[in-house]
């Protein structure tokens, strides 16, 4: 399948199934934004929830918060982004398109019809918006990343837990850019999901060794949703494009249908961060190290995660449509909206529905589970294989018991991946789900 052309499948799955829509769709759309739909915010959902159990609960060293999105702006002077986060900026004198002078392959002319370009201009990244109904409003911004409140509250993370250096607090929620390059479907979007952790360490530590250890553990999360270690590619930041207080940066890039990007990253950034933030808040972010009677400001390993960028890798790892006959989305079963789906053999037959709706209620208390009783048992095969639901259980006449006394009260569960159908007892099904879950 050419790949640009297996994006294009999956966006249409995207829409027709209801995981990603065009954002403000009845509108005619807004540029770079999406929605998720009843199924994408299930699979969104089940992505972030498996970051969070195994970077925060699964590490004894591991806390989280959930900070706002509307921080103080004297917190993104102090990071540098009111400053720095701009981009140079042309525009087409012509249709007033905009673009990035360092993205254009010819900067003397507009790639979109030809006419002339204005002088290059810097244009902030940063979503403002203003506090209050007046005039004199308080402008602040909408966060740019999510590590700023991590920062911020590192000393109240220290003073109402436990935890002792080296820990670190992980964070997931929206971030929001100001972007003008768009395109390749949720790959950048003006606004957009991230998970990041600092990870606080004593500046006497072996850093390296610290960020090979999480690198190693990223690399774990791969595996745990299912994207293959071959696919990825640690691009290793050369010392002079990497930010003068970074000691080592690595781009994890990850092989997208539309080529090779960034995924998800990881630097060592130094005491950079709570020095700017102690220096301009005037708080004191000293740790005290009661062990050595040492005081110092933590240094810091950031890794980070695109939320959407790990959804479409996700989704464009699980596509499937090579025998050109059914679709299917090989998602690990951690990962799928519905873990099940019930199905009365025949809609019309009240004995059938009523035990099927049973077997289905009873399973809803543990999982997601998805109703079907529509058209025939393939057409419906055909519609779960295409979300990724992993099994497929048909209440029969054999589940009644009518015929054959040994099979009352066993279904058939089918395996999307293998297609085989079994016979199993309603007793074990619960059991037989929850194992794949593991
Ligand atoms: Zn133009």
């Amino acid at each position: 399948m050419a790949e640009q052309n297996k994006l294009e499948k999956i966006v249409a799955l995207c829409k027709r199934r209801g995981f990603v829509f065009p954002g403000s769709e009845i509108y005619g759309g807004l540029a770079s934004t999406y929605d998720y739909g009843p199924l994408g915010v299930e699979l969104k959902n089940n992505i972030k929830r498996s970051w969070w159990k195994y970077f925060v609960q699964d590490r004894i060293d591991m806390t989280g918060i959930d900070g706002g999105i509307i921080l103080s702006p004297k917190l993104w002077e102090a990071s540098g982004h009111v400053a720095n986060f701009k981009d140079p900026l042309v525009e087409c004198k012509k249709c007033h398109h905009r673009f990035r002078p360092d993205k254009l392959k010819d900067t003397s002319k507009c790639p979109d019809c030809g006419g002339e370009f204005t002088e290059a201009k810097m244009f902030s990244g940063l979503f403002e918006t203003t506090i209050g109904a007046t005039e004199e409003g308080l402008v602040t911004y909408l966060r740019p990343e999510t590590a700023g409140a991590i920062f911020a509250n590192y000393k109240n993370v220290l003073d109402s837990t436990n935890l002792k250096i080296p820990f670190g607090i992980g964070q997931v929620g929206k971030a929001f850019r100001n972007e003008i390059t768009t395109g390749n479907f949720i790959f950048r979007t003006l606004e957009f999901e991230q998970a990041e952790i600092e990870y606080f360490i004593s500046p006497d530590s072996d850093w390296s060794s610290i960020f090979e250890k999480w690198l190693e553990y990223i690399y774990g999360f791969a595996d745990l949703i299912g994207l293959p270690r071959k696919q990825f590619f640690n691009n290793e930041i050369p010392d002079k494009e990497r930010a003068f207080y970074s000691k080592r940066t690595i781009d994890i890039e990850y092989q997208f249908p539309f080529g090779q990007d960034e995924l998800w990253a990881i630097a060592y950034r130094t005491d950079y961060d709570l020095s700017r933030h102690q220096e301009a808040s005037g708080t004191n972010l000293e740790y005290f190290d009661d062990t050595t009677g040492k005081r110092f400001i933590p240094h810091v390993i950031e890794p980070t995660f695109g939320i959407d960028r790990t959804f479409l890798a996700v989704l464009s790892e699980a596509y499937d449509d090579n025998d050109g006959e059914r679709t299917v989305l090989r998602l690990s079963p951690r990962l799928a909206p519905f873990k099940v789906a019930i199905f009365p053999l025949l809609k019309n037959k009240p004995e059938l529905v009523e035990k099927a709706r049973s077997v289905y209620n009873e399973l809803k208390k543990h999982f997601n589970v998805v109703w079907d009783d529509r058209g025939n048992i393939g057409k419906r095969y055909f519609s779960q294989d295409e979300i990724g639901t992993p099994y497929c259980v048909t209440v029969d006449f054999d589940t009644l018991g009518e015929s054959d006394s040994d099979k009352k009260d066993t279904v058939t569960i089918r395996d999307r991946d293998t297609m085989k159908q079994e016979r199993i007892a309603i007793s074990d099904l619960k059991a037989f789900i929850q194992k794949s879950l593991e």
